[in-house]
């Protein structure tokens, strides 16, 4: 997409520090890390979130992230991560192009878990949700 900055990233027309690529996705650093290490994986063709985005091409991130993390692990040698993604903006996501972040992690840093994202837990029964949901 024209004026996506990941995607001027993915095509070499943006510098950025690359830490590894695979045929369909490319690793980098995240501009404004959160933490050292802090390594952006995205597709190297535009979607927006997982839901346009090829199973193929999903399988493929996840198996750069792999490799990043065994890479930020040696490096590194953090003591934990945090892995993920924000999805629309209700769910944070500023850069409308698909990306996980890897946040390596150290004991004693200051961060929280995923638990501390949000706590706004359903008024409705687990059971009445799970009928929502199971196919
Ligand atoms: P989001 O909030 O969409 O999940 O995160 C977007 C991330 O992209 C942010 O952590 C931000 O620092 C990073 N970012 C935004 N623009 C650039 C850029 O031009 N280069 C790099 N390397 N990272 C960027
Ligand atoms: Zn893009």
């Amino acid at each position: 997409m024209k004026e996506c900055i990941f995607c001027k990233i993915s095509n070499k027309e943006v510098p950025s520090k690359v830490i590894s690529e695979s045929d369909k996705s490319i690793a980098f650093l995240d501009v404004n890390p959160l933490s050292k290490g802090h390594t952006l994986v995205i597709p190297k063709s535009h979607s927006k979130t997982l839901l346009d985005l090829e199973s193929d091409g999903w399988c493929d991130m996840n198996a750069l992230v792999k490799k990043v993390v065994s890479i930020i692990q040696d490096k590194l040698n953090p003591d934990g991560f945090n892995i993920g993604l924000n999805m629309n903006i209700a769910g944070g996501q500023a850069v409308d192009h698909i990306h996980i972040h890897i946040i390596p992690r150290w004991t004693g840093d200051g961060g929280g878990s995923i638990h501390t994202i949000i706590n706004n837990p359903p008024e409705e029964a687990l059971e009445s949700v799970y009928k929502q949901l199971s196919e």
